[in-house]
């Protein structure tokens, strides 16, 4: 099934709300294996709101509308709607008792009940969380039509209660993703490794890059959701095989939380002590709940002298080599470890900009440094002058390198590869 989305509102339009309710419907859309083709924007406006629609019956199956359904005058998707199918509004029984319920014992204006008026012979979709319905209307072409409410708290619960059931019957498919998450290795580096994934149809393979990361998303669409997930396995299992240790996890949500279930499994534990990422490496650990069973301790330690007092960073090192350096990283590691009394120790310090570079140590010049308590050992990123970031990448980017490196060591590679 081919479907697209028509916005309607002209706040949209004039940069007021931000158009999440796309977002929203194609998600649910994409999971059911229904083909987006377009969303489109139009403001409250009868004339452009016919057009665009009329449009996109000739090249969609399906067209969706959101805002626009409520009692007010600029509200007129759905008298646009009716009028573009051909049908007339009538007065749905069960949407004008839920208005009537919906204000009992309060007063209702008369205009209220203009949301019970609905497309003869649509399919109602009930609006849990407010008074405006929503409804399906087919057109003589066999075409249907949804339209939904503007406020994503009233579209959200019809969607998922009322639409998705509707179209899982009418699509007869489900879809599934397996996501394939790698770190410490470009989209294009990937791309070019599993090339002839990416020209699959069922499964499909595509890379994505996100946040210092990237992941491949293998899909499959059969009739049931089982049938999907046994299509992409063995291309997901392939996949794996071919990328190698880059990969972290499959279907994990993170990477701290890849590290948390290996910590977990061998009840170990890990402290942090962190310069230039101020804290980023033990927030993103302590996101997970029940984390505190592998994490007890992390420290920011920013200046010379805090490094010095709270985990035993020489003066005399720091002096020598600037806290910038693989000695200080290894130290903050180390004695952090023994502060903490924990399994592993890290360490990170760096130069994440926009300020603070020199020649000999440019901005995005960060040292990790990782001790199980007999080796450390020390990690480089950055360095280059040619190209520089945001202070948030090289933050990211830092804490995203430390958990990797523990993610290696727990799998048994080489933690610094
Ligand atoms: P109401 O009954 O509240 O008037 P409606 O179906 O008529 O609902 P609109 O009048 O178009 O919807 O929009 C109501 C509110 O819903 C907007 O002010 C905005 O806050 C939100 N909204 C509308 N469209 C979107 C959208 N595409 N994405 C996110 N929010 C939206
Ligand atoms: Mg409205």
């Amino acid at each position: 099934m081919n479907a697209e989305i028509i916005s309607v509102g002209t706040e949209l339009l004039l940069g007021h709300t931000v158009n999440t309710d796309t977002t929203i419907v194609a998600q649910a859309l994409s999971d059911l294996g229904i083909n987006m083709l377009y969303a489109c924007t139009v403001g409250d406006n009868e004339e452009r709101l016919r057009q665009a629609l009329q449009q996109a019956l000739v090249r969609s199956d399906l067209v969706i509308t959101t805002g626009g359904l409520g009692p007010t005058k600029d509200d007129l998707t759905k008298e646009t709607i009716a009028a573009v199918a051909g049908k007339p509004l009538v007065e749905d029984a069960g949407s004008r008792q839920r208005i009537e319920q919906y204000f009992a014992g309060r007063s209702c204006s008369e205009n209220q009940f203009k949301q019970a008026l609905l497309p003869k012979d649509c399919t109602v979709l009930p609006n849990d969380a407010g008074t405006a319905p929503g409804c399906v209307v087919t057109t003589d072409e066999g075409k249907m039509i949804m339209m939904f409410p503007g406020p994503p708290s009233e579209l959200k619960p019809m969607l998922y209660r009322y639409a998705v059931p509707f179209l899982q019957e009418k699509e007869q498919a489900a879809i599934y993703s397996d996501n394939i998450h790698v770190f410490g290795k470009g989209e294009g580096a990937v791309a070019q490794q599993i090339a002839p994934y990416l020209e699959g149809e069922n499964p499909t393979a595509a890379p994505y890059a996100k946040d210092g990361e990237m992941f491949v998303r293998v899909t499959a669409k059969a009739k049931t959701k089982q049938q999907a997930a046994a299509i992409c396995e063995p291309v997901t299992k392939e996949i794996v095989a071919i990328l190698g240790d880059v990969v972290y996890g499959v279907n994990v949500d993170t990477l701290e939380q890849a590290v948390f279930h290996l910590l977990s499994a061998r009840g170990e534990t890990v402290a942090t002590a962190e310069s230039c990422t101020g804290g980023l490496l033990s927030k993103r650990l302590t996101d997970i709940a029940g984390v505190s069973k592998v994490f007890e301790m992390g420290v920011c330690t920013y200046s010379n002298r805090i490094k010095h007092m709270l985990i035993d960073v020489s003066d005399d090192m720091l002096r020598q080599y600037g806290a910038v350096s693989e000695q200080v990283a290894k130290a903050m590691a180390e004695g952090v470890r023994k502060k903490a009394g924990s399994t592993y120790g890290i360490g990170i310090t760096g130069i994440a900009g926009p300020t603070g570079g020199s020649d000999e140590k440019p901005v995005g010049l960060v040292y990790i440094g990782f001790t199980n308590g007999t080796q450390t050992w020390i990690k480089k990123l950055g360095g280059a002058k040619t190209v520089q970031r945001s202070r948030e990448y090289y933050r990211t980017i830092s804490s995203s390198t430390a958990l990797d490196i523990l993610r290696r060591y727990l799998q048994g590679l080489n933690p610094i590869a």
